[in-house]
């Protein structure tokens, strides 16, 4: 099964070309991301209308070269994916319409495919994992624990009750003017710094339910900052390692609690856990998530940081799944700002025969 892949719901045109092969084993034959950072950076965060514009401009020119790249053309192709949502709806409606185009125009079937689900799927492109999982989804607009039973089937353990971590990321970027992308600068940052200096807030640790909260953190590092300005730059590296001390003190918590009760529903199951998201580019994360693994015995993914952020492989692997699985979606399949993971509608079809 060999299938184009189209992502635009944020700020990078991305397409590519995946194949699943006959014994299972997936082959990633072009991955072109356009990140339209550039165009952006002024702004201090994304302009939606620029970016729909700018998905607009390049969405031609991605497809040809991913196409290139695969040595393949739309003949050879068994379906076209692309992301119909959730994000900002102008870019969204790029993706999801050029691919309608596009499939209706060499009559190929088209996959309507949930953003969050390419991320969630992501270890089985990389790796071949089996279900179910426990994802620990950590982006720029989203923060949750998925419970992954089978593709679309996807129970919701948690999230945030306010900003999503690499949201709380970015804020703190733009407070200490890092400047943008926010995560790896802060990370940067962080590694110079004492992470012991500042006592931050860290919210819901003591319930027992598997939400987040990131903005008492983030109210906190802006006041530390207001208090000492001017800041040196030990003061930045300070606050940095200090608060992303205190993501990696809320983050180990919060696994915890989701490796238990994982052991607990599946106790003759090893655990699975798996990272997506941005955010899972951050080392000091990483590197926590593999020593909690370690301790739980748990078959640990953590993909490559190019299929963490936004790319068009996830997207196409999603379709292969559903493909394979009988999925086609309609010309009629409408784009969708908002779409959680646990919505009714993400199942498969039923197809009786
Ligand atoms: P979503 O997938 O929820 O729609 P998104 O597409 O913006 O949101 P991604 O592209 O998956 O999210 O991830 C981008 C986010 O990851 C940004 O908030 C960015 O700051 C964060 N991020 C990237 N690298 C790092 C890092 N090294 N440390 C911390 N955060 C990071
Ligand atoms: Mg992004
Ligand atoms: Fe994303």
């Amino acid at each position: 099964t060999t299938i184009l892949g189209i992502e635009t719901s944020c700020d990078e045109t991305a397409a590519a070309v995946v194949r699943r092969h006959g014994n299972g084993r997936a082959e990633i034959l072009a991955n072109m991301v356009r990140s339209q950072f550039d165009e952006h950076k002024a702004f201090g965060g994304v302009v939606p209308e620029i970016a729909a514009r700018s998905h607009v401009q390049y969405m031609d020119h991605i497809v040809a070269q991913a196409l290139a790249e695969a040595q393949l053309s739309f003949a050879d192709l068994d379906g076209i994916a692309a992301t119909a949502g959730p994000g900002l709806i102008g870019g969204v409606l790029v993706g999801l319409t050029s691919a309608k185009a596009m499939a209706y125009a060499h009559g190929l079937p088209l996959l309507a495919i949930n953003h969050l689900e390419g991320h969630a799927l992501t270890p089985r492109l990389t790796d071949g994992l089996a279900f179910p999982y426990l994802l620990l989804l950590v982006s720029g607009g989203h923060s949750q624990f998925v419970l992954v039973k089978g593709v679309g089937q996807y129970e919701r353990w948690g999230s945030t009750i306010d900003d999503a971590l690499g949201e709380a990321f970015d804020k703190v970027a733009k407070m200490l003017d890092l400047g943008m992308p926010g995560g790896p600068l802060v990370e940067e940052w962080a590694q110079k710094g004492d992470p012991d200096r500042f006592s931050f807030p860290k919210p819901l640790l003591k319930e027992k339910r598997l939400d987040f909260s990131f903005s008492g953190l983030k109210t906190a590092v802006r006041l530390a900052a207001e208090k000492l300005a001017p800041l040196s730059d030990q003061d930045v590296a300070d606050i940095c390692a200090s608060f992303q001390a205190t993501i990696l003190k809320i983050l180990d918590n919060r696994c915890r609690l989701a490796l238990a009760r994982f052991e607990a529903e599946f106790p003759d199951q090893r655990p699975r856990f798996v990272v997506a998201g941005g955010v899972a580019a951050n080392k000091a994360i990483g590197q926590l998530l593999k020593d909690l693994a370690i301790e739980y015995e748990a078959q640990m993914v953590v993909p490559p940081i190019k299929l963490c952020t936004d790319n068009g492989a996830m997207i196409a692997w999603a379709g292969i799944e559903r493909f394979n699985l009988g999925e086609r979606d309609g010309p009629d399949f409408q784009a969708r700002p908002r779409w959680p993971l646990d919505s009714e509608d993400m199942a498969l079809t039923e197809k009786g025969d």
